[in-house]
């Protein structure tokens, strides 16, 4: 089968061996290695000789969501318009959750290739990314969350429970990602898909720092899996959809920046309107916090907007300001679907609304989080020699399925 599909202006071969694409959500690249120093992670190691290991560049906001999307459609924010979970929809004046699939403006490569004749596999960890993910996908595509509702007529799969041997776990646990893994083992010995997608969850990483025991257990769960895939005889490309970080001080308080409140008190209450797009329904391990916003203006003229911009810049904790035009343009993002402003925090600082607006009572250990540009390094890694690579090329985590079906040696 040495047939090729066209989707987002870039040619991919189906592939002659099944090939998993992992999103390890949040995997700052510092958990593998410290998981590799502590032994948990044998087989990962061994991919430094017999595969490729490489790194890329995530998509700004380094959010699970933008990113997920740009790895399943090859193509930055711009082309398949998710953005972040949020936008403000100037029009109707209300915030819009992006979750659904009507807001993808582009083909997701799962798609066409099952629309080629190949057969495809998505399993997320949060049922979040489900519709988006699966949309107009012919084949199996369902989340660990529910995985207890699956039906052959909406998710493509029935009866995974009892495949995997394992209850539904909870959204907020280590195993919610455990059982992607595991139903992607039994995917791949009973219905040998051509292409498979499987997504984590970032529970993990948000809570434990790399190294940690808690973090190095993660990956050595991980690694198991990976193996036993690769001795299934599958071709493996790992990626992340971003790092993460610390975003405390030196004894582990948050570092807020709490921009909504900062810009109503210079400007008055109604000036400007702060939007985090990281904000969705599983707030619990981030209260909300990530190191990336966007601010929508009321009735700025220029003076006024660059005023805004400079205050934001003097604030303690914020990386830059952009301005749309300049942000669409350096992070490829649709401009239609930012403020007029985009504001990054630095490695160690998040940004917030208003302070009463985040409830910080689940931050049961030091805020770790993501959405800047200090989250955008992400492993590339293969079980295969890879070849054809421009040395000067940037590659980016959504050249992952390029890489995975075009370059294999
Ligand atoms: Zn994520
Ligand atoms: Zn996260």
């Amino acid at each position: 089968m040495s047939r090729a599909f066209h989707v987002n202006s870039r040619s991919y071969m189906m592939p002659s061996e099944p090939t998993i694409v992992v999103c390890v959500d949040g995997c700052e690249q510092e958990y593998i290695n410290q998981a590799i120093l502590s032994g948990s992670a044998p087989f990962l190691a061994s991919l430094q000789t017999a595969g490729t290991v490489l790194e890329g560049d995530c998509v700004v906001p380094s959010f699970t969501n933008p990113n997920n999307l740009s790895i399943v459609t090859g193509a930055p924010p711009s082309v398949h318009g998710i953005c972040g979970n949020f936008f403000f929809d100037e029009e109707t004046q209300a915030e819009v959750l992006m979750n659904d699939a009507r807001y993808l403006r582009a083909p997701t490569i799962l798609a066409e290739m099952s629309r080629a004749g190949g057969r495809v596999a998505v399993v997320t960890a949060k049922d979040k990314l489900r519709s988006l993910l699966g949309h107009r996908l012919e084949g199996i595509c369902f989340s660990a969350e529910k995985a207890d509702q699956v039906t052959q007529r909406e998710h493509g799969i029935e009866d995974i429970l009892d495949r995997v041997g394992m209850p539904v776990p909870s959204v907020y646990s280590a195993e919610l990602s455990e059982f992607v893994f595991a139903a992607g083992v039994s995917i791949l010995k009973k219905e040998r898909p051509d292409l498979m997608y499987l997504s984590t969850t970032d529970y993990v990483q948000h809570k434990h720092a790399p190294g940690t025991p808690e973090a190095n257990a993660f990956y050595a769960m991980m690694d198991g899996y990976l193996r036993r895939l690769h001795e299934a005889g599958a071709v493996l490309a790992i990626t992340a959809d971003h790092g993460m970080n610390a975003k405390t001080d030196s004894v582990g308080r948050p570092n807020i920046v709490f921009l909504q409140d900062r810009l109503d008190a210079r400007y008055g209450s109604h000036a400007a309107r702060v939007i985090l797009p990281i904000t969705d329904p599983y707030v619990v391990h981030h209260g909300a916090l990530g190191s990336y916003a966007t601010v929508y203006l009321r009735d700025a003229d220029d003076a006024r907007q660059g005023d805004v911009m400079s205050f934001i810049a003097s604030i303690r904790g914020v990386e830059a300001v952009l301005t749309r035009a300049e942000a669409s343009t350096r992070f490829e993002l649709p401009a239609d679907r930012i403020g007029e402003l985009v504001v990054l925090g630095e490695r160690l600082a998040v940004l917030g609304s208003a302070a009463q607006q985040h409830d910080l009572s689940g931050l049961t250990v030091p805020l770790r989080s993501h959405g800047g540009l200090s989250e955008q390094q992400v492993p590339l890694i293969f079980n295969r020699k890879l070849r054809g690579i421009d040395d000067a090329r940037r590659l980016r985590n959504f050249d992952v399925i390029d890489l995975a079906l075009n370059h294999l040696a």
